[in-house]
This record gives structure tokens, sequence and C-alpha cells, in this order.
């Protein structure tokens, strides 16, 4: 169980975050979701153990994420950041097997069975075929879902994701989303993802926190949260909601933008 109560965060004295509590249960998917500067990633980098909260605590099964040492933390929680600085040189073999760090000894080389972890995280994540490529060579979808892959290796029980299908085209998102719920579900791992899109998020996560000003707006199941009116209030939008005919799940649809065209001619 991942734990955050009452946390509090600034840049430079100015809140980012101001009192923000949740908890994520085994094998549960919490999307975190808000508009752009409402602290999604800022709140994923306190829950990963990148920031330190000026008040409040981050706990996994009753443990500070802080207090872990730096290799503990890396069997415990994998990461997929926004925006990953990747090592330059590097195949994306070589960075998958970087996920197995944390389980070896100094100067140990990855065994027989790391080697299989990393295949069959490549496997999930389409990405085998670019085992030998060089990092640098890869489009922003490519790496993306390298990136995932890494994380996946990590086998580590908290999956932490900020927008991991931001560059992914319709099949590759789905295909990201369906691995992340599928492997964290069969490991009953918790997992959080920092998510844009409403309408998958609602398809993909088991619960959804929507924050804005620093705090949590509305936590609970996609109905509860993915309504025209929360929409409203917290992204400023117009928007119909409409039942997904296969999930249930609430598919948003803008409902105004055509009369924008009409504006432009006024430029
Ligand atoms: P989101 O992920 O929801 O877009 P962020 O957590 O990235 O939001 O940003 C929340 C707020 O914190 C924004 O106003 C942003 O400008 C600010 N911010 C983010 N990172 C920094 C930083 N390193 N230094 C100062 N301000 C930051």
């Amino acid at each position: 169980m991942l734990e955050v109560t009452d946390i509090r965060f600034s840049y430079s004295g100015r809140p980012v975050l101001n009192g923000l509590s949740f908890a994520v249960a085994t094998g549960e998917l919490l999307g975190v979701v808000g508009p752009n500067g409402s602290g999604k990633t800022t709140l994923l980098k306190l829950v990963t153990g990148v920031l330190s909260p000026d008040a409040g605590d981050v706990t996994l099964n009753g443990v500070g994420i802080i207090d872990l040492r730096s290799r503990e933390r890396a069997r415990q929680i994998a990461v997929v950041p926004q925006d990953p600085q990747l090592p330059e040189g590097f195949s994306v073999l070589d960075l998958i097997l970087m996920g197995r760090n944390p389980y070896l000894g100094l100067f140990q080389w990855e065994s027989k069975c790391d080697l299989q972890v990393a295949n069959s995280a490549m496997e999930y994540t389409s990405v085998a075929h670019l085992a030998g490529r060089k990092l640098d060579e890869l489009s922003g979808g490519e790496r993306q879902r390298v990136v995932v892959a890494m994380a996946l290796a990590q086998q580590a029980p908290v999956l932490v994701l900020d927008e991991p299908i931001s560059n992914l085209d319709m099949s590759h998102s789905l295909g990201i989303m369906n691995v992340v719920r599928c492997v964290q579900g069969e490991r009953k791992g918790v997992s959080v993802v920092a998510m844009h899109d409403l309408t998958l998020a609602s398809m993909f996560c088991d619960r959804l926190m929507m924050i804005a000003g620093g705090r949590c707006f509305v936590i609970g199941s996609p109905q509860e949260v993915v309504t025209a009116d929360n929409i409203r209030q917290i992204y400023g939008a117009s928007v119909v909601i409409l039942d997904h005919p296969k999930t249930g799940t609430p598919v948003v649809v803008p409902s105004s933008g055509p009369n924008m065209a009409r504006d432009c001619h006024q430029c």
C-alpha cells in the first residue's frame, strides 16, 4: 500500500502542492489528471523520492520513501519520467538491462535470468526488434516504449509513470496501457500514472484523482471524476460525456470548436 499524507511542496517559496492525501492499494492503478501546471509531475517526483516534501509523508507499507536507501528504493519503485535523459552510446538492450542493476552486486554481470526478464519487457512493449539499436537513433515514441520496458524490467512493486503515452500513436498507447494494467495486475503491484487523455485514463485506471490548485479536487471511479461539470470547473472546457459502448467508461467529446475558424478570419 502506497500512502501519501497531507503532502506540501513549494518551489522557491511558491506553493505547488497544498496538502494532498491519497492511498493506492495493491493491484490498483490510480490515474492522476489535471490541467497543465497543476502539479502532477511534482507530485510524482515526491511519490518516487526525487523531491522531499516540505511537510507530510509518502510511505510504502508504512516505511517512509525518503528513508529508503537508493538501491532499496530502486527495488521498490520503478519510474517512467516524462522527459528521461538517456545515456549516450547505449543500445536499447543495454538500457533495459540497467533496470536489473538494483539486483546486481558490485562488479556482477547480468545473469541469464536478468536477460530473460529484459527480453520479456521488450516483448511486452513491442521493442524487441530494436534491441541492438542505439538509443539516439530512435524516434520519440520508440524511446518512450524503451523507457517503459526498462521500468518493467526493474520488477518493482510500485510503478510510477509520468505521461507514458504522450508521444505514442493510438495502437502503441493502448498497448502500453494494457501492459501496465496486466503486468502490474499479475504482480499485484501499485501503479500511479499521470495522463492527459481522460477517455483512455477512464478506460484503464481503477480510480482517478483530479488535481487543481495544489489540492485533490476529486478522487473516485472514472464515472465520478470524469463529468462535464468537473471538467468545466477544472479545465474551463465545455465537453459532452458519452458512455463507451464496450467498457461503459466515460468518453470525453468537446462540445465546441468550429466557431474558432470564424474567429480566425478576424485576425
Ligand atoms: P504538471 O505536471 O501538472 O504540468 P508540474 O508539476 O510540472 O505540473 O508544475 C507545477 C507548477 O510548478 C507549475 O507552475 C510549474 O511552472 C512549476 N514548476 C515545475 N517545476 C519547477 C521547478 N523545477 N522550479 C520551479 N517551478 C517549477
